[in-house]
């Protein structure tokens, strides 16, 4: 189209927007702010939000700007957002190929609002969807562009070896670091944010995409291939994040506390950091030991009817539950636990991450859950409320995750303060996302109409 005729258009269509743009703005009033970055609390604060971003943090007493809409605070605690940096978003295509794979005919038709919902009514502002579909692709797109109310979304795209653990559609497949190098362009083109490497990829063409991802600016977040193999070859410079703590635990069947120190020095030399998916291992547990504990889990109501179904039903791992191998369970929870600890120790960032939706692990509760679970680790409050907030949006270079003029303006309003109980957390008043308000009300509502339908 010729430019000179759009112009005007464009024109007219910026006067017409301007007195949008300047709609009032939210100011939060006398919170205790945890800013989380690594400043101190600032006790009655109040925090300037204006166009989706924190404009101002005013300290106790200095005048609030005109025309606001104001929140009074008083008495109550406000974080940053929340980031599960391990899930796996259930999108129609991502059903089908599920289902396929288990050989089961089951209704795949997703809604995204519901599938997203429970994040939100958790206050979980941000994920990273880390085998997208194309489907979950899309689903993204409907969260950025208004129609549907949802987390921030990063997408991953997954590269295996051949042949892979999951079907085509879930994973691409490189045979060669040259396909390796090919499936990472592919990636970045089509506009994916990260890259991960999975369990079945040759040395080579592993090391071929984390250089070439380097070279597109795309972090990586991967398993670690080559089970029985010299870990360090694969935990090199590139690998950003390693997806789970049981990637470590998994490299022989009996996982041995005393590699330890030797996999801290490693990540530390690498440069690699942890999602520590804490809860998946205890909900793992829990389930192998006794499957009727699933049924007992309130939040199982806000799952997919399919997915309740196939966790309930058809429940791999429950079906692989002998002594044996809830005994193989029982040593990579308790070696993950002191891997967390001591990669936390050494100053290694830490991701939370639940690989919700696993079975057993519930999207958004299992967040709340993951933040106990590092915290009975062995964890500080503050390292693992830095695990869900800082970390990962230093991570992927975005500005979030901190209450810092700039930042986007993704929070949680608590009734209490979480450096003190973790589990406080929980206790959402309110949430903010990209600026706008969502009291508690209304997310319960919303939660409510879900586990109806
Ligand atoms: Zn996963």
């Amino acid at each position: 189209m010729n430019f000179r005729l759009v112009w005007p258009v464009v024109m007219l269509a910026l006067c017409l927007k301007a007195p949008v743009a300047v709609a009032a703005g939210l100011v939060i009033e006398h919170a205790t702010v945890l800013p989380m970055t690594g400043a101190a609390p600032l006790p009655g604060a109040s925090v300037v939000i204006e166009d989706g971003r924190i404009a101002a943090i005013l300290p106790s007493g200095k005048a609030i700007p005109r025309g606001h809409k104001r929140i009074d605070a008083r008495g109550k605690f406000l974080i940053p957002g929340l980031t599960d940096a391990h899930v796996h978003l259930m999108s129609d295509d991502m059903a089908r190929l599920y289902l396929a794979m288990l050989g089961l005919d089951l209704p795949t038709k997703t809604n995204t609002q519901d599938a997203v919902l429970p994040y939100l009514a958790n206050g979980v502002t941000q994920v990273f969807n880390l085998q997208a579909t194309p489907g979950g692709f899309a689903q993204k797109a409907q969260i950025a562009s208004g129609k549907v109310l949802g987390p921030t979304i990063l997408s991953a795209a997954m590269i295996d070896g051949d042949p892979p653990n999951w079907p085509v559609g879930m994973t691409r497949v490189a045979r060669t670091p040259e396909e390796g190098r090919a499936q990472v362009r592919k990636a970045a083109a089509e506009g994916y944010d990260l890259i991960k490497p999975y369990s079945q990829l040759k040395l080579e063409t592993f090391t071929a995409i984390l250089d070439e991802a380097r070279k597109l600016n795309l972090p990586v977040v991967g398993h670690i291939p080559g089970r029985g193999q010299d870990t360090a070859k694969f935990v090199q410079p590139g690998l950003g994040m390693v997806a789970h703590a049981e990637e470590f635990a998994q490299r022989t069947s009996s996982p041995d506390p005393s590699l330890i120190p030797r996999y801290v020095l490693l990540a530390k030399a690498s440069g690699a950091g942890l999602i520590a998916t804490l809860t998946l291992d205890d909900r793992l547990l829990e389930m192998v030991r006794d499957p009727n504990s699933l049924k007992a889990r309130p939040e199982l109501a806000t799952l997919h009817p399919t997915v309740r179904k196939i966790w309930l039903e058809h429940n791999p791992y429950v079906s692989r539950a002998t002594p044996d191998y809830i005994a193989f369970i029982e040593r990579i929870v308790a070696f993950n636990k002191l891997l967390v600890k001591a990669f936390a120790d050494a100053g290694i960032p830490i991701l939370t991450g639940t690989d919700a939706v696993v079975p057993g692990v519930v999207p958004g509760f299992s967040l709340q859950d993951e933040l106990a679970a590092l915290v009975a680790a062995g964890l500080s409050n503050d390292q693992a409320l830095t695990a869900a907030t800082r970390a990962p949006c230093e991570w992927i270079k975005s500005n979030c995750g901190t209450v810092a003029v700039g930042m986007r303006a993704d929070l949680l309003l608590l009734d209490g303060d979480p450096l003190a109980d973790i589990a406080n957390t929980r206790r959402i008043h309110a949430l903010v996302l990209g600026g706008r308000l969502i009291e508690k009300a209304e997310l319960d509502r919303r939660m409510a109409a879900l586990t109806a339908r």
